[in-house]
């Protein structure tokens, strides 16, 4: 199938080309007729298949020269609406479409400014809407699209009211549609509540990992963890990896021991101030710095080009956590490594996401001093 298929106009399809997309992924290629015919829609893919763009094209194809706002999507993350509103803008390069992301964290006079020049889409966090509708400087009773990126981490983050409240004061005759990795019963609630007759599109069932990953994890122990990191980051070669923490506190400390051994190293987690949140991910998209250690809220979602490793410094307790953070690598079907560290301790929670994802990871020695120096 190619994106030629699609009845989509000349600048799009100009601009998916410009994107450097050959052929639709395989969401896109079942989802975007199913939008194109105005259907609500379910989205359910692995991460890193191009659900963006499989909401993106047919959106930005209904856009009309209107000046109000047509569409809003909403995501879990002040990183996830910054990254999405940048796909919407590349798609739109050749139409004249304005599309704002607004979030909390930045100036709010700010926003409402670039809101009053005239936008047409609309990405934000959930709060930040509502804080928006309630200042009346966004108004959305009259919009053609509504779209909630990654429901299930929106959800997971605790947003299900602010979302409710948001989809209360839109109109009703929109087309909705929601894209999520997993489908759990909430998310069913809220698409049998306030969606019409919405066509389900699910790919790759029971796969839940992308085969591009490869996973293996190392037995170490707890006090010769940052040790056994070490080891491992200098046996690989590394173009950029994520580092995942279990709590801010991990990741400032993690991220203070990898700097003091000389290695390229920055953190990322919620009590960092939006301009500093933004300059660490500026310095690892620009490949300033080589390893982002993070919390797992601060990169839910995240999509950076060329992320070659994730490591799992600490191995998260709950499965589908690990299935979100390994899918920030093997992206667009490239190859990825995603090493998990365990303490005997820990163990129980390799096991519980061997179930999830249902395969075995394998083990791996730590590599010697001598596999690290030559
Ligand atoms: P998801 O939301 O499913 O996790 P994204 O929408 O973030 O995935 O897409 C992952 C990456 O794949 C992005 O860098 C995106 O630009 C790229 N991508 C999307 N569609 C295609 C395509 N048809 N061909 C090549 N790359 C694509
Ligand atoms: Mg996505």
């Amino acid at each position: 199938m190619k994106f030629e298929d699609f009845q989509i106009s000349e600048p799009i399809r100009k601009a998916i080309k410009d994107m450097g997309f050959e052929a639709p992924s395989p969401i896109q290629e079942k989802v975007i007729p199913v939008i194109l015919d105005g259907n609500d829609v379910i989205g359910q893919a692995q991460t890193g298949t191009g659900k963006t763009a499989a909401f993106g094209i047919p959106l930005i194809e209904k856009v009309t020269p209107a000046n109000h706002v047509q569409a809003i999507i909403l995501t879990p993350t002040r990183e996830l609406a910054i990254q999405v509103a940048g796909e919407l803008q590349k798609l739109s390069k050749h139409k004249q479409v304005r599309t704002l992301p607004i979030y909390g964290g930045q100036s709010i006079g700010h926003q409402i400014k670039a809101l009053k020049r005239g936008v047409h889409v609309v990405v934000g966090t959930p709060g930040r809407v509502l804080d928006h509708l309630n200042r009346k400087t966004l108004k959305l009773s009259d919009i053609h699209t509504f779209i909630l990126d990654e429901a299930d981490e929106m959800l997971d983050m605790g947003f299900i009211e602010d979302i409710e409240k948001v989809l209360k004061m839109v109109n009703r005759d929109r087309q909705m549609m929601l894209f999520s990795a997993t489908m759990p019963p909430p998310i069913r609630k809220l698409s049998n509540k306030y969606m019409n007759q919405p066509k389900q599109v699910t790919i790759s069932k029971g796969e839940v990992t992308a085969p591009s990953i490869s996973q293996v994890y190392y037995k170490v122990l707890e006090k010769n963890k940052l040790e056994s990191l070490c080891r491992v980051i200098d046996s690989e070669h590394i173009e950029l990896g994520i580092i995942f923490c279990r709590t801010k506190k991990g990741v400032a400390e993690l991220t203070e021991a990898l700097q003091a051994r000389g290695y390229m190293a920055d953190g990322l987690h919620g009590d960092l101030t939006q301009s500093q949140r933004d300059g660490v991910m500026r310095k690892f998209r620009d490949s300033n710095i080589e390893f982002l250690v993070a919390t797992d809220v601060a990169a839910r979602g995240l999509d950076v080009e060329n992320v070659s490793h994730v490591i799992n410094y600490d191995i998260p307790q709950d499965p589908e956590s690990y299935v979100h953070r390994i899918g920030r690598t093997g992206r667009a079907g490239r190859e990825g490594l995603a090493l998990t560290l365990v303490t005997p301790r820990e163990m129980k929670h390799l096991r519980s996401i061997e179930l999830e994802i249902k395969m075995t990871i394998p083990s791996q020695n730590l590599p010697s001093i001598e596999e690290v120096v030559e």
